[in-house]
């Protein structure tokens, strides 16, 4: 077994240039293309967890309840979408999607750093082919939200429902976080975020890829390692997230209906559902320890059959895919569940290159237990003037968790302190290097030589109420507050 000090995710970098020529939509829907369903099972590799964001705080847990129907759970079709989308963006060399739909404050900086024609598509004049498929929403010409036009694409995954295991049978996974006074308790579960430049960007500013995460089935021995750093990296000082995950071996149905596709499009999605032998998707939270590997099988494809072929009243054509007889294909050969794998990816070398990455990172099963670093790496990195993960890698490697306490500039009192006036004297006053600060709560920490954990300090303690950066020296002094010692008079240098 492999024990791995690297990110839980990796890029599969941009090739080419993206075709913008697809059609948002045929003309006669039901008679121009291929239009019908494909019936779809779902299966849960390690612990799943799609939530609704609800969740209850009871004291140091947060229970956070799986999204449920009827008592059983089920994955919201927004979730499935989400995750096939992001296979066929990558393997259509589409536009880079997410850029638009989740981050609106990161667009115009990351489609600045994306080559050429990955930005997302922002008219329907000029689609990629996973806004063709998928649908979109047309930027805008700047003149307010009237202008845009939303397109809703031509193929819609249903809800998933669970058809094996029974109701109420949640396997419990614990996972460490920190407590926000606005959020409550959440974990860094979905970090990092285009937001945080230095894992998104290369050193010349350029976009690294598209990210995926890697699957590993070692996902206890992944939560337990990380579970470990974070307690060395807080002490007492975070909470415990319990997620009511759906066990191993549970299976979910769900239907992909799709119209008016031409052959390659409908290549594509199946594609974009069930991957390759030896690949499978991820789902829900807690990718990056592992938690919500899924593998989606085609049963069976229903094909509406256009009206030119046949002169009867239009009729599906079913196709079993889950017999092996000869008849389907001959058929149908776009069926094959082996043909469609070599026709999306046979486009050239550089699709090669991004096929070979995308199957690396998607190979299931991997046995490797990722080491996945605590939340302030990630604070750590937004914003410029940041470490590179090669430089906390690094840190890593020498002292886990933090990098070296760096001893302070002014005078280091020795021997006990004196006792703490209310209005501490100038000669009192220290320099330090600000360890952490949470901009969403308003506090952070200074770094103490010798101590793990820093000294706390609010922001209504610092001059001027202004937030503090990572790393950036301040001069302060000692005062007493709720719970011990804190930083005072805090002075940015
Ligand atoms: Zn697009």
């Amino acid at each position: 077994m492999d024990e791995l000090l690297r990110n839980p995710y990796d890029f599969v970098p941009f090739e080419g240039s993206p075709r913008h020529d697809f059609k948002a939509n045929g003309q006669h829907a039901t008679t121009e293309g291929l239009t019908g369903e494909i019936a779809c099972e779902l299966t849960v590799l390690t612990p799943l967890f799609v939530g609704t964001g609800q969740r209850i705080e009871q004291g140091r847990q947060a229970l956070f309840h799986p999204a449920v129907v009827r008592d059983e759970p089920y994955i919201p079709a927004k979730s499935l979408k989400g995750m096939v989308r992001s296979v066929v963006e990558t393997a259509s060399n589409s536009c880079m999607g997410a850029l638009s739909e989740e981050y609106p404050r990161i667009r115009i900086l990351g489609t600045r750093r994306v080559p050429p024609g990955y930005s997302p598509c922002t008219s329907v004049r000029g689609l990629c082919l996973a806004c063709a498929m998928f649908g979109m929403v047309e930027a805008g010409d700047g003149t307010g939200e009237e202008s845009k036009v939303a397109l809703a694409g031509r193929v819609w995954l249903s809800d998933a429902h669970l058809s094996s295991g029974r109701s109420g049978k949640f396997q419990e996974v614990e996972l460490p976080g920190r407590f926000n006074k606005r959020e409550g308790t959440i974990a860094p579960i979905g970090s990092p975020k285009p937001a945080h430049e230095t894992f998104y960007f290369s050193e010349n500013g350029q976009c690294l890829g598209r990210k995926f995460y890697y699957r590993t089935r070692l996902w206890s021995d992944t939560l337990r390692r990380y579970q470990t750093a974070y307690r060395q990296a807080f002490g007492e000082d975070y909470r415990m997230i319990v997620l009511e995950t759906v066990p191993v071996g549970a299976t979910f149905a769900f239907k992909a209906r799709f119209l008016s596709l031409s052959e390659g499009e409908l290549d594509h999605l199946l594609y974009g559902l069930c991957l390759e032998d030896g690949m499978c998707h991820h789902l829900g939270y807690g990718k990056p320890f592992g938690l919500g590997s899924v593998k989606i099988e085609a049963k069976s494809v229903r094909v509406l059959r256009s009206e030119s072929e046949s002169k009867g009243p239009a009729l599906y054509l079913y196709y079993d895919l889950t017999q092996s007889g000869p008849e389907a294909f001959q058929i149908w050969d776009t069926l094959d569940r082996e043909g469609y794998e070599v026709r999306v990816w046979d486009r050239g070398q550089p699709a090669q290159q991004v096929h070979q990455k995308l199957a690396d990172i998607l190979k299931w099963p991997r046995d490797e237990v990722f080491f996945y670093p605590d939340f302030t790496w990630f604070r750590h990195t937004e914003g410029s003037g940041n470490i590179t993960l090669a430089e906390y890698q690094q840190g890593v490697r020498s002292k886990p968790i933090t990098t070296s306490p760096r001893p302070p500039r002014g005078p280091t009192p020795t021997g006990p302190r004196p006792p703490r006036e209310t209005a501490p004297s100038p000669s009192d006053r220290r320099r330090g290097r600000v360890q952490r600060f949470d901009p969403d709560s308003s506090y952070g920490f200074i770094e103490v030589p010798g101590q793990q954990r820093g000294l706390f300090v609010h922001i209504n303690n610092v001059r001027g109420k202004v937030r503090l950066r990572p790393g950036q020296e301040v001069e302060y002094s000692i005062g007493s507050g709720p719970k011990g010692d804190q930083a005072v008079d805090v002075q940015p240098l």
